[in-house]
């Protein structure tokens, strides 16, 4: 018998917590979660789910166009924004509705309201105004979108929160960032036959990223007509009735129908009541936790975007588990943060799995690249003059495959699987033994023979 109300209180329905509650619970802890928005959180309310249904949306116009090289011949495509994005609404109400399932099956008592801590193992309930007592807390808030305050006429810009519920589609869109959401958009409305301009703060997009991806995904956003403006920010913002002007530190005025900035995230721990709890925070707001996901405060816990670990969904998902089966099921185990793939949903799509070139140099002193750009076979027919983009790194000494990095085609789908065989710790020779899968373009990664060398560097 607890002297606790519950035995966990999750703030937060979305992937960490949602995944976190309903182990929990299945381990017969007595369980509550509260959400203040949407049960499913970022990903599914406004983030990997509606995002991926705008990609496809926006990959159908390069369809048509291609289908004639295959003998079709399609009318003149027309796109209604406003359906599809009803088509998607629809499916996002259907993916919340199974989530508060999987919550009331689980025997979790739901809260449809903010919470906040009121101690090591206490929550206030923001509408009620009651108080809960928790042996134990997870905090599972996730992360909410930055926004460049000082700059005027901020108010007039939309984020990825908005972007979502346009009543119109933007004919004239600039994207302020060059991460994930930043790329992604610009080709989401590039597909969909916008006029997009990037406008990006560095020298080169991606920063992080393999030099070569972010090289080949710069070339080929630019070839399908997006503008990316580098080494520049704006410094202000207006509005007028049928236009928002940004005028740029160099002195370019841009000129559109949005303005959407994707310039990192900032994890949602305001106003939360973390110091009554004495719950330690990096600068950046997110909490700091062990490898257990455990806080300063010993009844805290904490997973998913609010930690500034890794921000992506399976890794939130990942971390809510182990959490639940470590404290609840006596199954103690922690995440395991190397080769996690990570796709970018650009078009073309960059996949990528493990070191790139400039960490593995790092990480392993000597290593041998191998490389190769293809026309994939549909882009012949079609006439599309596109390029896929492939690289293996390889540590010199072990032979192991150490990188694994794609633009193009269903780069994703690829390195999903590449990244077990990185798992387990694959070389270069068992990558070569591996039968190839005629024809595919995934085949290029075990029939690549020829180390690439540097121009000017003689073969070794
Ligand atoms: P969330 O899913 O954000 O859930 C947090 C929940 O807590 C929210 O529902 C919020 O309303 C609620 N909440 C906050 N404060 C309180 C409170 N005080 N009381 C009650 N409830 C509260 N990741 C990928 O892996 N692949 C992708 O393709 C991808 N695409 C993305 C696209 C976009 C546009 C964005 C923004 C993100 C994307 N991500 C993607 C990242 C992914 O969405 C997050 O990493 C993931 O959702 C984090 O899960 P979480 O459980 O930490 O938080
Ligand atoms: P990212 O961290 O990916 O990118 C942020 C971008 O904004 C960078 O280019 C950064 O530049 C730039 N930036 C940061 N601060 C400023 C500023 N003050 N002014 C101008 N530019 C600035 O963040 P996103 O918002 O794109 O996405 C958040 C996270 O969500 C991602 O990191 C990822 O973990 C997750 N996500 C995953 C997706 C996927 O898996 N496909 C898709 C979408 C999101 P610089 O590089 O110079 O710092």
């Amino acid at each position: 018998m607890t002297a606790f109300d519950v035995d966990l209180f999750v703030i937060g329905a979305g992937s960490g917590g949602v995944r976190a509650a309903r182990i929990a619970a299945g381990y017969g802890a007595k369980v509550a979660i509260a959400e203040e928005f949407r049960f499913g959180g970022t990903c599914v309310i406004r983030g990997c789910v509606p995002k991926k249904l705008l990609v496809y949306a926006s990959r159908f116009e390069e369809e048509f166009a291609d289908a004639a090289g295959f003998g079709w011949s399609v009318g003149e495509p027309t796109f209604d924004w406003p359906k599809l994005i009803a088509a998607k609404d629809a499916e996002i109400a259907r993916l919340e509705a199974i989530y508060q399932n999987v919550l009331a099956r689980a025997g979790v008592d739901v809260f449809q309201e903010r919470a906040t801590i009121e101690g090591p193992n206490a929550i206030r309930l923001a509408n009620s105004g009651r108080t809960i007592t928790a042996a134990k807390i997870l905090v599972a808030t996730g992360a909410k979108p930055n926004l460049d305050a000082g700059l005027p006429g901020i108010e007039h810009v939309i984020t990825s929160n908005e972007v979502f519920h346009l009543s119109e589609q933007p004919q004239r869109i600039v994207i302020a960032g060059g991460g994930y959401i930043a790329v992604e958009f610009a080709s989401i409305f590039n597909g969909l036959g916008s006029d997009v301009t990037l406008l990006y703060r560095g020298e080169k997009i991606l920063r992080g990223f393999d030099e070569d991806l972010r090289d080949a995904l710069t070339s080929a956003l630019q070839a399908r007509g997006i503008r990316i403006i580098t080494n520049d920010i704006f410094t202000n913002i207006e509005k007028t009735s049928d236009r928002i002007t940004g005028t740029l530190k160099s002195g370019e005025v841009l000129q559109a129908d949005q303005i959407m900035f994707a310039i990192g995230r900032t994890p949602n721990t305001g106003s939360l009541g973390l110091a009554n709890a004495g719950v330690a925070t990096h600068m950046s707001g997110a909490i700091l936790v062990n490898d257990q996901s455990q806080s300063s405060t010993p009844s805290i816990y904490a997973v998913g975007d609010v930690t500034d670990r890794v921000a992506l969904t399976p890794v939130a998902i990942r971390e809510g588990h182990a959490f639940a089966d470590s404290v609840f099921g006596k199954k103690s185990w922690s995440v395991d943060y190397n080769t996690i793939p990570t796709a970018v949903f650009s078009t073309p799509e960059i996949g990528t799995v493990g070191l790139p070139e400039h960490e593995a140099l790092r990480a392993h002193g000597t290593i041998d690249v191998y490389k190769t750009s293809f026309r994939p076979m549909k882009a012949i027919l079609a006439g599309r003059d596109e390029r896929m983009f492939m690289k293996l790194i390889v540590d010199h000494a072990s032979q192991r495959v150490v990188g694994v990095h794609i633009v193009g085609p269903d780069a994703a789908e690829i390195v999903q699987m590449a990244a077990i065989a990185l798992r387990l710790g694959a070389t270069k020779a068992d990558f070569d033994a591996t039968m190839a899968l005629h024809p595919s373009a995934a085949e290029e990664l075990v029939t690549l023979r020829e180390k690439w060398v540097a121009p000017g560097e003689a073969a070794g």
